[in-house]
Parts: structure tokens; sequence; C-alpha cells
């Protein structure tokens, strides 16, 4: 059996995410996931929660909560929304777990073995007030450039300047306010990620399958100007990993925790075993998974992310993998997206432009956001949400080709013959055409869907919902019937098989209204349509269904005009 380790970006812990984050990873990993569950694989989908680091932290005080408190509540909120969206993850983790805590510690004193570690002292600024050291975006002062009085140590937001915290006139601890500031030294781990730059190089290279935008990326972070730097993987923080090298205190880093980016996608391997932990499974079942000498050397591991966390999947978690010594599962394909825009500009967390994923899911079901969203993915550039487009789409592919179709066939066939699949009459010339057409369209799409051509598999997907649309256009059971009502029977009885056909070849895509149609037609057979001729012999003479309510309503241009309204100002 195929096995297929699938992980999406993990979200950072701050905030729900916009509809160009869900895009961008979690949605088409989802989509790639209930394919391949679909067609028999063995899938094992994984995301959770990036939870460590600065911003956790100035959130959390915001809210006047402790850290960890904060962090247990939003992860509360993404793992519902991420429900309703019908993310079909095996596993939600959280980056704070216990395991990624070991795991991520396992992993330093692997790389120290190795010698991919090296102790760099550096100059920082201490706040005495505060008993602390201050990240760069901790400090607060006035803009040397342009006289702004709330710049941050690392750049004024006012004219964009990048800073030093050493640049600003009249420093001040953004947590106290306090102007007791000092230069300390203090030493921090970097990762020797230099001595590895011929190892990725071989390995990126061998990558030939990988989409263009891939690895661009990956090559220009590897060979421009300086090259691939070692970086720090420790930070002068509370909220993190603490230090350890394996199991063992670390001398002269006490106090301190790993770098957020540094334990972030060691979370994709432990939320794998917080996975089979969870299940009470032993460390055999996430291994399989994860370790090419305990059974993860015929898994294909897939990783789908935005473009601007490539940099950190092609280079930075490699070089830990690879840095370890140890035999841990590498990438095989990295699909990457570009953004997605909103209205005419961007999507703004901080300006709160744009849709939310909450705020989606509170004006329209998600199988509407899932069509639209993934029909029109920025996969070859970015790509643009207008509430025109977004009407237009769900009014003609769901509502009028998809909706309609179901509708029609059920109602028709429920008052002319009964609410059950009619017998009589046989296929005759026209039928075999459809066959064959719907035989070359859904080998395109399995095509599609494998290759990860998600606009591609949308747009294959609506021509076959198209190709039966047309089909009762041109047979017309409802003139049909007058005449010939066995031959009237035949074609309905063809439709009312179409229908679970769409049902099972939608359900990726969008799995609410799918499951609600086969609900309607009575049947849990969801089997792949391999052979469509047979496939459209499933439901037999005799099957009773329901009629269906209407699966997808129209969006007025009213309710267009007040979400376009709505959603273009300052999110509360
Ligand atoms: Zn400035």
């Amino acid at each position: 059996m195929t096995r297929i380790l699938i992980t999406s970006a993990i979200p950072y812990i701050n905030g729900i995410k916009h509809l160009g984050n869900l895009v961008g990873s979690q949605l088409p990993a989802d989509l790639y996931a209930r394919y391949n569950r679909a067609r028999g694989a063995e899938v094992m989908f994984i995301c959770a929660t990036d939870e460590h680091g600065t911003p956790a932290e100035l959130a959390a005080a915001k809210a006047g909560k402790p850290v960890a408190e904060f962090c247990a509540e939003m992860y509360e909120v993404q793992a519902d929304i991420a429900n309703r969206f019908g993310l079909s993850f095996d596993h939600f983790g959280r980056s704070s777990s216990p395991q990624n805590r070991k795991l991520t510690q396992h992993f330093a004193g692997r790389l120290k073995a190795e010698g991919y570690i090296e102790e760099v002292s550096e100059k920082q600024v201490y706040s005495n007030a505060d008993g602390r050291f201050l990240p760069d975006r901790y400090i607060e002062g006035t803009c040397p450039n342009c006289g702004y009085d709330s710049a941050r140590g690392d750049q004024c937001e006012n004219c964009t300047k990048q800073l030093d915290p050493t640049d600003l006139i009249e420093p001040r601890s953004a947590i106290s306010g306090s102007t007791d500031l000092e230069v300390r030294e203090t030493k921090h781990l970097y990762l020797r990620q230099s001595k590895l730059k011929d190892q990725l190089d071989a390995w990126i290279n061998s990558k030939t399958d990988w989409p263009v935008l891939t690895t661009s990326i990956a090559k220009k972070w590897l060979h421009d100007g300086d090259g691939l730097r070692d970086r720090g993987i420790t930070r002068d923080l509370n909220w993190g990993v603490p230090v350890k090298d394996g199991e063992k205190d670390w001398p002269g880093m006490e106090g301190k925790v790993f770098y957020v980016w540094f334990d972030a996608p060691i979370e994709y391997i432990a939320a794998t075993k917080e996975w089979a932990d969870a299940r009470g499974l032993d460390d055999g079942a996430w291994e399989s998974w994860w370790r090419t000498d305990k059974g993860a050397d015929d898994v294909r591991y897939v990783q789908f992310m935005g473009k601007d966390n490539v940099p950190f999947h092609t280079l930075s978690f490699p070089a830990t993998i690879m840095g370890s010594g140890e035999p841990w599962k590498l990438v095989d394909y990295i699909k990457s997206f570009n953004y997605l825009n909103y209205d005419g500009g961007q999507f703004s967390t901080s300006k709160g432009r744009g849709v939310f994923m909450d705020q989606a899911l509170d004006i329209l079901p998600a199988d509407y956001w899932r069509w639209w969203l993934l029909s029109h993915a920025p996969e070859t550039s970015d790509s643009e949400f207008t509430w025109e487009n977004f009407q237009a789409s769900v009014n003609k592919d769901l509502a009028d080709v998809l909706g309609n179709f179901v509708s029609r066939v059920t109602k028709f066939c429920n008052s002319k013959f009964s609410p059950a699949v009619p017998e009589g009459g046989a296929y005759g010339e026209r039928e075999q055409a459809l066959i064959a057409d719907l035989t070359t369209k859904i080998r395109a799409y399995e095509g599609h869907m494998a290759a990860m051509d998600v606009r591609k598999s949308a747009a294959e997907l609506r021509s076959i919902w198209v190709a039966g649309n047309e089909y009762l256009q041109e047979v017309a059971p409802w003139s049909t019937f007058k005449e010939n009502p066995e031959q009237a029977a035949a074609q309905i009885r063809l439709a009312l098989n179409l229908i679970r056909v769409y049902a099972v070849l939608s359900a990726p895509f969008i799995p609410t209204a799918s499951a609600q149609i086969l609900s309607g037609m009575n049947t849990l057979d969801m089997s792949w349509p391999d052979d469509i001729e047979a496939a459209l012999g499933a439901l037999p003479v005799g099957h009773e269904f329901t009629v269906p309510e209407v699966l997808f309503a129209k969006i007025t241009d009213d309710q267009r005009e007040e979400w376009a309204e709505k959603f273009s100002g300052v999110r509360d």
C-alpha cells in the first residue's frame, strides 16, 4: 500500500489566520490528503500550532495572561476553526508539547556531537528593571531617521528603516518602559549550516521534479551574496524549549531556550509522536513514518507551504536532519504557493483587511470557500480574491452546475417515477459517448490531483460536472418521458448514479456537500470510479433516495456588496 506523509506549514499561535494563509498551506494539503485516502493510500496528515517565541510572549502580556495559558486557549480556537473548515488532520499538535521539547533537545545534542554547533558570544541589551535580555523588538525608542517616537529595535514601522537597538534615541524596554538598559555579553549556539552547503546543494539538485518556485528560492538562499549563513538557534527568553544537550544540561546555556525557527519544524515529527501517544501506540507507530531504518523508506513525504516558508524547509530544517547523522526522513516533494491578494491590495492581519477564517464561516459554509480558494489557488503566480469573482464562481460552478444537476435529477425522478432508481430501458450510443468522455476526464482529474496541480484539478472536476449537465440537457428526460418512459427511466438511472460518482469525486474539494449528497442518495458507497461504466450501476434499480435540500444557495448582489464593505476596514 502507498504510504504518504503530508505536513502543512504550521500556523503561528497568535490570532486567527486569513484566507490567504489557509490557501497557502493547510487547504491544499487537506485536498491532497483526502484524495489519497480516497484512492486507498495510507495517509498521515500532520499540522500543529507554532507556539514559542517573542510574539506569543508579547500577545499574552497584552491579553494579561500567562503565556502558556494564552497559547492553550489560542490552540483550542485554531483547532476548532480548522475542524469547521474540514481540515482532516490525523493530528493537530502543539510545538510546546513535551514530545517536541524532548525531540528538539535530542536534535541539538546530536548536532553538537556531529560538530555542527558553535558557541558564539554576542552583545545584547539587558534590562535591569525586567531582569532579562531584551530581543530587538522588545526595545522601543525614537527613530534616528524620522523622529517617530515608538520605533522598534529591529525596524521603524513609520519609515521602515532597518535599525539596531543601539541606533535608537532614548531606548526603553517595551515590557516595563524602563530606560535602565545596558549592553551585556551573552552566549548563543549557532547551527553551522555553511558546513552543510555542499550536501544541501547536491540534495536540492537531485530534486529534479520540484516546482521551479521551490528550487529557485532554495538556490537563491544557498548561493546569492554570502551564501548560506550559520544561524543562531538559541534566545534569551523564558518561553520556549530549554536548551539542553539531549537529556544533559548544557553548561553556560542555563536559562536560555531554542529559537522558535529551530523547534517549529521538528514539531512535524513530534506531532506524529503526539498522535501515537494519544492513541496508546508504541514508538514504532510514529517512527515508521519518520525513520528510514524503521520502515519510512517506502514513505513519500510531501510538504505544503507558502513561498515565504521555502528557505526554512529547503535549507534549515534539512540541515538539522542531515546534521543529526541519524536516518530521519527528508522531504520528497515540496509544494509551495504564491500569495493570495485581497481586492486590489494585500490581506493584512495587523490592519484586519480581508476575510479571516472565523469570519468566513460566519457568513457561508466551508465548502463555498474551499471551492473558490482551491479553484483559484495562487500556484504559478499571485492570485486575487474579489467578491465579484467569488460570487460568480459559487453561483455558476456550485449552484448552477453541480447543485442544479442533483436537484433536477432527483426532483424529476421523484415526481415522474418514485424516490427510487427506476427500472426499464437500456443505455444507448449517447450514454456510451458520455461514459467515454467521463473516463477521459476522470483519468485526467486523477493525474492532476496526483501531481498536486490544484487549479487544473478543479477545472477538470468542473468539466466532469458540466458533462453531466450537457447530457441531461441533450437527452431531456422530461421530454423523452412523454413518448418513451422506459428510455427516460434509463436516462434518469444513469443520472442518479452519476450523482453518487460526483459526490465521490468532489469530496476532496467540498467534503460537507459531498457527504450531504451521499446521505440524500442513501448510500455509504464511497468507492472510486475506476471503471465509470460499472460505477454507473452502483445504485441498483429500486434503490431509494431522498431529494436533498438545496445544496448551494446563490450569493445575491446585496450580500456581495454588504460583505465587500464589511471586510474592507479594520477588524474589531
Ligand atoms: Zn523612522
